[in-house]
Formats: structure tokens, sequence, C-alpha cells
């Protein structure tokens, strides 16, 4: 007898466990400012799914383990079970987002960067926000360690991958014009206890991507969820040409 269960992972993504197999589904759901606001968009799901097994595959290549198992056409993936850490890593090049919210209400969070989106920050930071309250909120690495999320050892392990990700995936991106302002990854633990890349990676609803030619002329040009979030034009029209700039 099989049989299968489908549960609501994150936000976007569903996951099927399937004669004891674990499948990610991407769909067309979309959501931002913590679930505030939210939408379907056509071919979303697919170009999330198709996006993330390009950068799964290469970083694979690099030496980072991850996930993922098999592309699953059009919009599933076949993973490894994991069961995921707690925190959500961020990693950032540029100065946007939340990052800028905590300049504009007064906080000093980087000492020499300005406090302006689009400012570059040389060596790149890495950050940590919860993954299960209800809205995302900054932790320090001490909160990590008191909680018991991850030793000592599998932080700095951690922060080394992120860096490693960030490395391969600026480079990749630099060669296609794009510019990689800042991104979230998440880790799970295998059933041997090995920690792995987990959920997706590279894709517009995780990073922003920047068009690297109008940065160069002082004009800032999403080409990820910030479409959505600030109403800058279509999500499917700006997925679409972000997944044929990637992966050609
Ligand atoms: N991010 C994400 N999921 C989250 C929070 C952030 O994928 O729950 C991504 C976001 O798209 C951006 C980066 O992480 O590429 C940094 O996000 P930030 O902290 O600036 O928050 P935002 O204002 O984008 O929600």
């Amino acid at each position: 007898m099989t049989t299968t269960t489908r549960e609501q992972a994150g936000k976007s993504k569903d996951v099927i466990k399937k004669d004891g197999k674990t499948f990610f589904e991407f769909t067309d759901r979309i959501t931002a400012f913590d679930g505030m606001k939210k939408d379907e968009y056509p071919d979303k799901g697919e170009v999330c799914c198709r996006l993330s097994t390009y950068w799964f595959e290469i970083l694979e290549k690099e030496g980072i383990p991850t996930h993922f198992r098999a592309f699953v056409p059009p919009n599933v993936m076949e993973v490894e079970y994991l069961e995921i850490i707690p925190v959500e890593v961020i990693w950032r090049n540029f100065v946007a987002g939340s990052l800028l919210k905590r300049y504009e209400s007064g906080e000093k969070p980087l000492v020499g960067i300005e406090p302006r989106l689009g400012a570059r920050i040389p060596e790149g930071i890495c950050e940590f926000t919860t993954k299960f309250e209800a809205t995302d909120r900054l932790i320090d690495e001490q909160e990590v360690l008191d909680n018991r999320w991850l030793t000592r050892e599998e932080l700095d392990m951690i922060k080394e991958s992120t860096r490693r990700v960030n490395n391969v995936m600026s480079a990749h991106l630099l060669e296609k014009g794009i510019i990689l302002a800042d991104f979230k990854i998440e880790f799970g633990k295998n059933l041997a206890g090995k920690i792995l890349l987990a959920d997706e990676v590279g894709t517009p609803d995780g990073c922003r991507f920047w068009d690297a030619g109008s940065y160069d002329e002082g004009r800032i040009e999403s080409l990820d969820k910030d479409v959505y979030r600030y109403e800058k034009g279509d999500l499917s029209d700006a997925y679409a040409t972000i997944m044929r700039r990637i992966c050609g």
C-alpha cells in the first residue's frame, strides 16, 4: 500500500511524503511582509523550482552538501528528509530591505557603511533571524547558542558555507550582469546528523537580484520579489526574465 501525505511548508511550498521519499512542490503562492500581502502568480512555482535545481547542482559540484536529490519537472523536487534548523541565515552584500529599515529607525547597524539603499558592504555580513516565530526576529549568535539551536562549531560551519554560497552565486551572476544584493538560506540536519543546505536557493523569492548595468548608472532595477513587495511590475514577467537571464 502506498501512502501520500501533503502539508504546507513555509508559505510558498508544500511538502509531499510518498513511499518513504520527500518532495517539495513549489506552488504559485507568494507572500510578503510576514504574510500580510499574499497572491498567486502563474508559473512562479516552476521558476523557483527550476532555479533552485540549477543552483543546487552548481553548489553540490562546488562541494557544498545540499538536500537536493532530483528535479521532477515542472515544479517538484525530491529532497533528502531533514530536520530544519530553526534559524534563517541572511547574507548581505549591499544595503537593502530590513537592514535599511534599521538605519531609518535610528539604529546604526553597521560601522562605516552608508545608510543608503544600494550602499556596498565590502566584506559582506552574515545575520540570523528566527524561523518559527510569527515575524522574523533578528537574533545574535549568542541567542542561537543559548537556545541550543546550534553548537559553536556548527554555527561557524554554517557561516562559512553561507560565505561560500555567496561567493559561488555572486560570481556566476556577475557574468550575467546581475548583482546579488542579499539572500536568505536555511540549513537542516539529516538522519545521520550531517548539516545540509536546505529549502530553496538562488530564487527571486529568497534573493535580491539587481541589474548590474542599471546599478552602474545609479539606478536599482529589481529582478526579484521586490517587484511584488513594492508593486514595481508584473511578477510573472519579472520571474520569467530572471530565469532566462540566469539559466539561459
Ligand atoms: N528573505 C527571505 N525570507 C524571509 C526574509 C527574508 O527570503 O522570510 C530574503 C529577502 O528576500 C532578501 C533577504 O532575505 O533577499 C534579506 O531580507 P531582509 O532582511 O532585508 O527582509 P525583507 O525586508 O526583504 O523582508
